[in-house]
C-alpha cells in the first residue's frame, strides 16, 4: 500500500472557488445516480461462479461417502476444509466450514463470550462491569456495530501501513484486564488496504495481556483478494501465538463471499484445538450441521486450492481497472491542489480517502445532492464518529468501470469544493 501525501494549496483553492461552484452545478445538472457505498462484488464477478448454479448436479455424496443432503458433519465437508486449510495455512483439524457469513461466526463468538465466557474466563463477559475492545481506525463498520450492540466499549488505536499500531495495543492490554479483545483485518484491511507484517503479527501474538481470556478476532476476509500479481501471504499468527505460549489468543475467520457469491458462499473459522472445541460445543446446541450441499458445490467448482487461486485472478482482471481509475482520478484532480491523502491498495475492496480535516461530512453531503452515494462520513470509526471528520471509504467494486469513473470525477469535484469553502472560511 502506498499513500499519496499532500498539503493543500490554500491560495489556489480559494481562487478556484467560483469555478468549483460552477463545476458542482454542472455535476448536479447531470442527474447522476451512482453508488460507491458498499464493497459488493459486481454482477460480472458473480457470473464467474455461475457454473455453481448447476452443481452438485445429481451428486448427493461427498468424496468420503457422506450424504450431503442429510443432517450432521458439524465441522463442514472434509474436502472443502482441506482446500481452505491449505489456502489459509492452518491445520485442517483446526478449521471449520460453516454457513454463508463469517460475520455471523464473529458475532456468535462474541455473543457466546458474553453469555458463557471462554474456558479460561473468570466469568462470562456480560457479568463484568466493563468490557473493552481495541479497534484500529479507520476500520470496518460492522465490526464496530457488533461491539456497540453488545455494550462493549471501543478504544481506538491508529492503523499503520503494517497493521494496527502494535506498540499502542501492547501498552493498552498490558495492565487493563477489562480489555478483552481486538479486531484485526490482516490482509488488505477494510478500508485502508494495509497488510499486517510478520513483526506486527508476532508482537500481537506475544504481548502480555492482563485479561487471561484476551482474544484477537483475525478477520481474514480478503486473504486471497489480490489486485496485483504479488499474491501477499498472510502472517502466520496462529503459529506465532502457539509458539509464544498463547495458543488460544487468536481466532481466524474467512469466507468465499467475495470469491464465489456474497449471499451464498461458505464461511470458515480456524483457531487452536481448545477454541475450536469451545466454538463447536455451543454450535452443537444451535445446529445439527451446516449446508453441506453448498460445501460440495464449492469443492466441485474449485477442484483444489489452486483452482481457488486461479479463480481469484479472474476477479482481479475485473477489479484492478476500477481501482486504477479511482486512484488516477484522485491524483489527477486533487494532486493539482495538494488536497487529500488516499491509499493505493494492492488488494481488497476499498480505497481510503482522507480529505481536508473537517470536511468529510460536507463532501458526502455534496456528493449525495449530486446523485453520488458514498459511505457515510464517520462510518470507519467506532460509534460513527471520526474525530477529525476526514476519512471517506470508497468502494468501487460494484458499479461498471464507466460509472466508477463518472462517480469519482464527481467525488473529486465535491472534495475540492468542500476544501475551498472551508479554506475561504465559508
Ligand atoms: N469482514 C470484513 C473486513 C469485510 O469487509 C466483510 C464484507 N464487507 C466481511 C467481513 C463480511 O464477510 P461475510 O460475508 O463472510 O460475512
Amino acid at each position: 500500500m502506498t499513500t499519496t501525501t499532500s498539503s493543500p494549496n490554500a491560495a489556489a483553492l480559494t481562487a478556484a472557488l467560483p469555478e468549483l461552484r460552477e463545476a458542482y452545478a454542472a455535476l448536479q445538472a447531470k442527474g447522476l445516480k451512482l453508488d460507491l457505498t458498499r464493497g459488493k462484488p459486481s454482477a460480472e464477478q458473480l457470473d464467474l461462479a455461475n457454473p455453481m448454479l448447476a452443481l452438485p448436479g445429481d451428486r448427493s455424496r461427498s468424496e468420503s461417502g457422506t450424504d450431503v443432503r442429510n443432517y450432521g458433519g458439524l465441522d463442514g465437508l472434509p474436502e472443502l476444509r482441506a482446500m481452505f486449510a491449505e489456502l489459509l495455512d492452518v491445520p485442517v483439524e483446526q478449521l471449520l466450514a460453516g454457513g454463508n457469513a463469517s460475520l455471523t461466526m464473529m458475532y456468535d463468538t462474541v455473543v457466546r463470550a458474553m453469555l458463557f465466557g471462554f474456558p479460561e474466563s473468570p466469568a462470562p463477559w456480560s457479568r463484568e462491569e466493563t468490557v473493552r475492545w481495541i479497534c484500529a481506525v479507520p476500520g470496518y463498520d460492522r465490526h464496530f456495530a457488533v461491539c456497540e450492540e453488545l455494550g462493549i466499549e471501543m478504544i481506538t488505536v491508529p492503523m499503520t501501513e503494517s497493521g494496527p499500531d502494535a506498540a499502542a495495543v501492547a501498552e493498552l492490554v498490558a495492565d487493563d484486564p477489562t480489555i478483552k479483545g481486538m479486531w484485526v483485518v490482516p490482509t488488505y484491511a477494510n478500508p485502508d488496504g494495509s497488510v499486517v507484517s510478520d513483526d506486527v503479527a508476532r508482537a500481537l501474538a506475544e504481548m502480555p495481556a492482563a485479561a487471561p481470556d484476551f482474544r484477537i478476532l483475525w478477520d481474514n476476509a480478503y486473504a486471497l483478494h489480490h489486485l496485483t500479481d504479488t499474491e501477499t501471504r498472510t502472517a502466520p499468527i496462529l503459529q506465532f501465538a502457539a509458539a509464544a505460549g498463547n495458543p488460544d489468543r487468536v481466532i481466524m475467520y474467512a469466507s468465499t463471499s467475495k470469491i464465489t457469491w456474497a449471499g451464498a458462499g461458505v464461511a470458515f473459522l480456524a483457531s487452536s484445538p481448545a477454541n475450536v472445541a469451545w466454538y463447536k460445543k455451543h454450535l452443537a446446541k444451535a445446529s445439527i450441521g451446516p449446508d453441506k450441499v453448498n460445501h460440495l458445490r464449492h469443492a466441485l467448482f474449485f477442484g483444489s486450492a489452486d483452482g481457488v487461486r486461479e479463480h481469484m485472478r479472474k476477479h482481479r482482471e475485473i477489479l484492478a481497472p476500477k481501482f486504477e481509475a479511482v486512484t488516477a482520478i484522485l491524483a489527477d484532480r486533487l494532486g493539482e491542489y495538494g488536497v487529500g491523502e488516499w491509499t493505493d491498495p494492492r488488494g481488497g475492496y476499498f480505497v481510503s480517502l482522507d480529505v481536508l480535516p473537517g470536511t468529510a461530512a460536507r463532501v458526502v453531503a455534496l456528493a449525495k445532492d449530486a446523485g453520488i452515494a458514498l459511505t457515510p462520513a464517520g462510518a470507519t470509526f467506532p460509534y460513527g464518529k471520526d474525530p477529525e471528520d476526514k476519512n471517506i471509504r470508497l468502494a468501487p467494486s460494484m458499479p461498471p468501470l464507466a460509472e466508477v469513473t463518472a462517480a469519482m470525477e464527481g467525488v473529486a469535484t465535491c472534495v475540492l469544493l468542500a476544501a475551498a469553502e472551508a479554506l475561504a472560511g465559508e
